[in-house]
């Protein structure tokens, strides 16, 4: 199957320079100093997988390799779930988070519960797949 999602993929990496940093004592216009890379200013993220939109937030490190290997980890987390179909446990806690404002809460509790049951009577449990149940 053919997913252009995939395509779309792209988390960038930026530092967020501090006040003293020493790129504002370079002549670096403001794209270029937030791409700068030279310095140990906190890193941030933002973009999105081939699945989800990533706001920008904290990576909270200062360490690129750190940095890469979360974004990589996003970005291997959206590739698995376009290949093979999100996580049940993570379906099961997205239905009961949309249901549960609309549901009374011993409706909402059965459904959690029975819900919940279901998780590891799966194969692999936890870390199968809705795709392996088809
Ligand atoms: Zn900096």
């Amino acid at each position: 199957m053919y997913n252009c999602g995939i395509l779309r993929a792209m988390l960038t990496l930026y530092r967020r320079h501090t006040k003293d940093c020493h790129v504002h004592k370079t002549r670096l216009s403001p794209r270029a100093k937030r791409r700068y890379m030279d310095c140990h200013c906190p890193i941030w993220i933002c973009g999105r997988t081939s699945d989800a939109f990533v706001p920008r937030q904290s990576t909270g490190a200062r360490d690129l390799a750190v940095a890469d290997a979360q974004r990589r980890g996003l970005l291997k987390q959206g590739q698995d779930t376009v290949a093979h179909g999100p996580r049940i446990d993570d379906c099961v806690e997205r239905f009961l988070e949309s249901h549960e404002s609309k549901l009374g809460e011993k409706t909402a509790g059965a459904y959690a519960s029975n819900l919940s049951a279901c998780v590891p009577i799966a194969p692999g449990a936890a870390s199968s797949t809705c795709v392996s149940f088809r």
